[in-house]
């Protein structure tokens, strides 16, 4: 590479004497009478087939002067990175060699964020390979006995993978199941006694466990209860999940109460029209919120008509894998309702990672109003709001961790906090808060579970 560079400078010595015949121009490199290295060039003039050496002197002495300088030019670049490539030669041998130098550069960089990028990729695609081997595994070991039928009625015997049922006709099937009714879960008690106001979040209880997945499918995904249900057909008792395991998640599950939740049975499965991304769901005002798979459009499907209802582009949204959870698994969008109305929490290029909250209009999807935080979303490990303020958790991991930071979109202002948050099983998918029951649900590795909280001093501005 050295001789490379070196011939360069020599070829651009040589332009820039035009008046000498390049083919004829050489250099020799021997040792003198003394048994050093020295350096010979030789160049024919234009006019005179000989000279004397008298004459020939300068001009070599201005060669070898200009020589000493492109080797000094030459090892400075060579210790300063790694050229290796004359792009041209310029009337300048200097700026030619800087130029192919930033070339370099700029290249080795793009190669190294290409690489970034990539590895990226490679975890991600790793952990589904994972997942998908496991819920194969899974499958083949488990036997096809499916519906018993009594009196014309289906009935489940907790399918193998429990939202395994038969929707391959396309349309959506409904699935009854024979449900007794049980006195009033104490899962769920006193209703909503401390609901006299918002305030802030001031602690988080243990994780009440109410259901646990039995089969990889229900190893992460969402559940929730509409805080504020619509018309005659869904409470607020109606408890809904989705399974988002697998690349084609349509399935929504309704099931009557908290008791049957538990006990497994669906009273109905609701196809949904476009599939599911990742676990950011929310369930608000008679519908279901959700992120398109593979796109930034925020669906909106009315329980009530079991349809789309709206569909639009969260503008500037990352969507895929941009800007997740530190869980990862696509969690780009995450949707959220509180006491004040429809958010979705997510990040923008402008943001550079960092959490943008936008107000929803419920009906439209479209943006009210956002605020930009100063928290990046790839460092925690979830988020909800509560009376219009954003808490992140800390780790979706660690047993014992923390609500650790609080953005209050009534002051624009962010703060780090410090509530203790217990990840039981490890695995922490999902969090959502319900502001009628003022709990917080969750999906912790394939158990579906509660926290009560407790807020803090009662503040204005909540509805
Ligand atoms: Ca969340």
């Amino acid at each position: 590479m050295w001789l490379q560079v070196f011939y360069l400078c020599l070829s651009c010595l040589a332009l820039s004497n035009p008046s000498q015949a390049q083919g004829r121009a050489s250099l020799r490199r021997s040792n003198d009478h003394a048994g050093r290295c020295q350096y010979t060039f030789t160049v024919a003039s234009p006019e005179e087939s000989n000279c004397s050496r008298i004459s020939m002197k300068p001009e070599m002495e201005g060669v070898m002067s200009r020589l000493t300088v492109l080797e000094a030019l030459v090892s400075r670049l060579i210790a300063g990175g790694d050229g290796g490539e004359g792009t041209g030669l310029g009337t300048n041998g200097e700026e030619v060699l800087q130029r192919a130098l930033s070339q370099v550069t700029g290249e080795r960089e793009q190669l190294q964020q290409d690489k970034e990028r990539l590895n990226t990729q490679v975890q991600e695609l790793q952990r589904r390979l994972d997942e998908l081997s496991q819920e194969a595994e899974s499958l083949r070991q488990k036997p096809c006995q499916q519906t018993h039928t009594s009196g014309g009625t289906p009935r489940e015997n907790r399918p193998a993978s429990d939202p395994a049922y038969d929707v391959g006709n396309g349309a959506y099937q409904e699935m009854k199941a024979e449900v007794t009714e049980v006195p009033a879960s104490h899962l769920m008690p006193g209703g909503n006694q401390n609901s006299t106001g918002c305030g802030e979040l001031q602690s988080v209880g243990e994780p009440v466990l109410h259901r646990k997945a039995d089969s990889i499918t229900g190893k992460y995904g969402v559940w929730l209860q509409d805080p504020e249900p619509q018309g005659p057909d869904y409470t607020n008792k109606t408890v809904w999940r989705i399974d988002t395991v697998g690349k084609d998640v349509r399935q929504l599950f309704a099931y009557e109460d908290m008791a049957q939740f538990s006990r497994g049975f669906p009273m109905k499965v609701l196809l949904l029209p476009e599939p599911v991304e990742s676990t950011g769901a929310t369930m608000y005002r008679g519908s279901l919120y959700y992120q398109r798979r593979r796109s930034r459009a925020l669906v909106r499907y009315d329980l009530a008509s079991e349809s789309l209802a709206s569909r639009v582009d969260l503008p500037h949204a990352g969507f895929h894998g941009q800007y997740p959870y530190s869980w990862g698994g696509y969690t780009d969008i995450d949707l959220a309702a509180d006491e004040q109305g429809l958010w979705a929490i997510y990040s923008t290029q402008k943001a550079k990672g960092a959490i943008v909250i936008s107000k929803l209009d419920p009906e439209s999807l479209e943006v009210r109003k956002t605020w930009e935080t100063n928290i990046r979303k790839n460092t925690v490990g979830n988020a909800f709001m509560v009376c219009g303020r954003l808490y992140t958790l800390a780790s979706y991991t660690a047993p014992n961790t923390t609500i650790n930071y609080m953005f209050d979109t009534a002051t624009g202002n962010g703060q780090a906090v410090a509530v203790p948050f217990k990840n039981m099983y490890r695995y922490n998918s999902m969090v959502d808060y319900n502001h009628a029951l003022r709990k917080l649900y969750a999906w912790d590795n394939f158990h579906m579970v509660t926290y009560d909280i407790r807020l803090g001093r009662v503040s204005h501005g909540s509805s």
